[in-house]
């Protein structure tokens, strides 16, 4: 048995919405068939890495059904951009020295 979310009357676990109160009921976790393809995946995290655009939209687009799966892109996007920051940094140093040779 479930507990209706508006009226807090017991409920049957299949109901669709509430016979009290008419209140509809979001899908439960553990109905949703697609949950269980949800995971954490290396290979989304490193699509995430390799193209970061792409990972940030799927990572917006799974925040919700899939938040294992985003998790895994959004990390791979994260890194990427780690990466792509301490690129920027050592070539403002490397730029900055070599110019400094000549000042
Ligand atoms: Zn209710």
């Amino acid at each position: 048995m479930k507990y209706c979310q508006h009226c807090g009357r017991q409920v049957d676990v299949n109901a669709l919405s509430c016979p009290s109160c008419g209140y509809a009921f979001e899908r439960q976790p553990q109905h949703v068939a697609a949950t269980s393809s949800d995971g954490h995946s290396f290979g989304y995290a490193l699509l995430g890495f390799i193209f970061p655009l792409l990972g940030f939209i799927l990572y917006l687009l799974w925040r919700h059904p899939y938040p294992l799966r985003a998790g895994s892109t959004g990390r791979g996007v994260l890194t990427r951009l780690v990466f792509y920051i301490a690129g920027m940094i050592l070539i403002i140093v490397f730029l900055t020295s070599s110019f400094s040779e000549y000042l």
